[in-house]
């Protein structure tokens, strides 16, 4: 018999039971091979070895109950929902369903015991499990307990758990059977760890046996947990290490044109080079660059100067002023005959860099050009053809700016804003886009999430990083205040007096449940009862779901002040600048990253009037929900709070990608994992030198055809 294929080569549609759309379920998962299959661990684990007592759970713990139910009855309101109350000998809680069938609700009828299992809310009733899984337990028969933990997958729609974990059953036997899982570490590295085989880490980590330590498991610290986490954050760093050296090889175009920014001043010495863009874009700018602002612009410029394609990384705080750096840099590359292109994630955010680059550059004889989705027919036929020609100087835009039919003339630098919202090689096909057989253009990506220094270096491996420290003089800094709910009124009394005297304000909505179709209907519902309240104020609306030119006419009415407040979901986290604007109001801020909060909150204080957020929370809030809030009262600076935020935060919780804007992981996760930080970077080093060959297997093995950051 011929020897088995490798896992890695071998597809899954080789497994028992698996048909072409089984398939395309799992690719949505970037599962194709059985490998991958092995490879796709449990995000976390329930514990249904044992029954919870009623008194004793805690807020967004996932427990098992077994109860008899008092009550069934249909509530409605805003949603309508069938809500049961439950009770144990400890206590008493509900259940809710928002959907439900006229069989359920029978069977869910009082006196009957049932066993249910979910995750622990604070809801209408006091505390509330949304959708448990449950059963009616029969008189008389006790039903088992499960015997290990329970691991629980990434899942997909079409895909549940019960056959992923089949699935992933059949290829730990097959991993078993055949031994052709290769361990690409180096036995001394496996050896100085003190890690586990692979085959058993992963064995271990699908089927944790019943004496598993629970605890350590469920906080990622497992040393089979350890290991893959490892081997994960080594395979990530390796990758980009890897961009970043066949970047180096590149050529890009030297544009040097002499600016000298001197630190002292703020402003450009006026020597030889007074004639630069740079230098009358900085004369006539009505403020003087910050320090931070004259040291990062001395950096850019520094690698624009150089023929090796310019990778860095920008990151400054929300209102630092990185647009100014930006158009510094795009200009220098405009005086080198070359053009630049600056990309936003948004349409909104794209038209406020238009706005600004327009303003600033046109009195300077620049020919700046605007591209997104919207931009249709003959106005894109000739957007299209003057990028072409080297018409236009500098490009704005979204990522309309790079599809396929887009032509460059002579690109030479690409701006990207936020970055965290594009993947890294999204980034590099944009830089494809200037590649002329001879050179690429250099790049620059900024973004306002603050990333703790400790973790930058192992998110950012394939970026030189440039930062901005330090505000424009005169901030007011934002007054942050934490208030419950429970004293709405007050809140929209406040608002009322703000607006009478002139101020605007915003009232942002969040995630109420993990749905955009439900955050911006509760944003409708909020805005409806606010004009019913404040009839003589002009409220707008704002959400992900309304057509962009929609979204464009509002933005402008609430810059203009024909509108005074302005409700949103968070789609105003980017770019909206509105000085006027001195009152933010956020509901259910508990249920948001700290990054994502100081961001929206950025958008008031960038006047000259003393600015307020109200962190309108929902009661009880948790401990950690008492502390995270209090973070945000008491700073505002971003890279503290973000640290705090690290800090805080459980181990083993699994961070979202959208709310940190950092690589989404497989098992490792940054703030757990940050001690293994320096070892992977040396085993990183020692790995190409010694095993060059194991870095390609590991990369694919790891990441695949994903991308390392997750896309918003
Ligand atoms: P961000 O870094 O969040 O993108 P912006 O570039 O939008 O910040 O700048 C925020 C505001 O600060 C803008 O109105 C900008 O014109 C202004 N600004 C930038 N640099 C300075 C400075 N050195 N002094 C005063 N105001 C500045
Ligand atoms: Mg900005």
């Amino acid at each position: 018999m011929a020897n088995p294929p490798a896992l890695n080569d071998c597809p899954v549609a080789q497994l028992k039971g698996v048909g072409p759309k089984l398939v395309e379920r799992l690719a949505a998962l970037h599962i194709s091979s059985v490998q991958d299959l092995l490879f796709h661990l449990p995000t976390r684990y329930q514990d249904r070895t044992r029954v919870a007592q009623l008194g004793r759970v805690r807020l967004g713990q996932d427990v098992m109950l077994e109860a008899e139910i008092l009550s069934s009855d249909i509530e409605v309101g805003r949603r309508r929902s069938l809500v049961c109350r439950i009770k144990d000998p400890t206590g008493i809680i509900s259940l809710r369903f928002f959907h439900f069938s006229a069989a359920q609700k029978n069977l869910l009828s009082p006196g009957n015991r049932i066993r249910c299992f979910g995750e622990i809310r604070s809801g209408k009733t006091g505390y509330e499990i949304y959708h448990p899984e449950y059963q009616v337990l029969q008189a008389g028969i006790t039903a088992p307990l499960a015997d290990s933990l329970t691991p629980v997958y990434p899942a997909t729609e079409g895909l549940q758990q019960v056959r992923l974990r089949a699935l992933i059953d059949q290829a730990l036997s097959m991993m078993l059977s055949q031994s052709t899982l290769v361990d690409w570490l180096p036995d001394n590295v496996l050896r100085s760890f003190r890690f586990p085989a692979l085959p058993d880490a992963l064995q271990y980590l699908h089927h944790p046996p019943t004496s598993a330590p629970v605890q350590q498991l469920l906080n990622g610290q497992h040393p089979a947990q350890q290991r893959l986490a490892f081997e994960e954050l080594l395979s990530h760093r390796l990758c980009l290490r890897r961009l970043r050296q066949q970047s180096a090889h590149q050529n890009a175009p030297i544009l040097d044109v002499g600016l000298d920014v001197s630190l002292d001043m703020g402003v450009v010495a006026a020597r030889d080079v007074a004639d630069t863009l740079p230098q009358k874009f900085l004369k006539q700018l009505p403020f003087a660059l910050t320090n931070a602002q004259v040291r990062v612009t001395q950096e850019i410029r520094q690698d624009l100067g150089r023929n090796e394609p310019m990778l860095r990384l920008l990151q400054g705080d929300v209102g630092s002023g990185k647009t100014v750096v930006a158009a510094l840099a795009a200009l220098q590359t405009v005086d080198g005959g070359y053009q630049a292109a600056i990309m936003a994630p948004t349409e909104i955010l794209a038209e406020q860099h238009f706005i600004n680059f327009s303003a600033w550059l046109l009195p300077l004889g620049l020919r700046i050009g605007w591209l997104s989705g919207k931009v249709k027919g003959k106005q894109r036929q000739q957007t299209l053809a003057d990028l072409a020609s080297g018409d236009i100087d500098i490009a704005v835009g979204t990522h309309a700016l790079f599809q396929n039919e887009v032509q460059f003339n002579r690109l030479g630098l690409v701006i990207i804003d936020e970055q965290h919202r594009f993947g890294v090689h999204q980034r590099l096909a944009l830089r494809e886009k200037g590649n002329d057989g001879r050179t690429i253009p250099h790049q620059l990506v900024m973004t306002a999430t603050p990333i703790p220094r400790t973790l930058a270096m192992s998110a950012y491996a394939d970026l030189d990083c440039s930062i901005i420290d330090e505000l424009p003089p005169g901030r007011t800094p934002v007054n942050t205040v934490i208030i419950s709910n429970s004293r709405r009124d007050d809140v929209v009394a406040r608002i009322h007096e703000a607006c009478r005297s002139g101020s605007q304000a915003y009232w942002v909505c969040t995630l109420i449940e993990e749905s955009e179709a439900l955050q911006c209907q509760a944003a409708e519902v909020t805005w409806q009862a606010l004009q019913e309240q404040l009839p003589d104020l002009a409220i707008g609306l704002i959400h992900g779901r309304m057509k962009p030119g929609e979204k464009t006419s509002v933005m402008d009415a609430f810059k203009q002040g024909h509108l005074q407040l302005l409700v949103a979901t968070t789609v105003i986290e980017v770019g909206v600048d509105v000085p006027n604007a001195s009152l933010m109001i956020i509901e259910n801020p508990e249920r948001l990253g700290l990054a994502q909060l100081h961001q929206l909150r950025g958008r008031v204080g960038r006047g000259a009037k003393a600015s307020h957020c109200l962190l309108l929370y929902q009661p009880p809030l948790s401990l950690q929900g008492k502390q995270r809030l209090g973070i945000m009262r008491d700073s505002s600076d971003g890279f503290y709070i973000a640290e705090q935020d690290l800090a805080l935060r459980g181990p083993g919780q699994v961070l979202g990608t959208q709310q940190t804007g950092l690589m989404s992981f497989r098992i490792a996760d940054l703030s757990r994992d940050a001690d293994l930080l320096d070892s992977v970077k040396s085993v990183a080093d020692l790995i190409e030198q010694t095993h060059p060959t194991h870095i390609a297997p590991l990369v694919n093995r790891w990441l695949g055809d994903r991308e390392l950051y997750g896309n918003v």
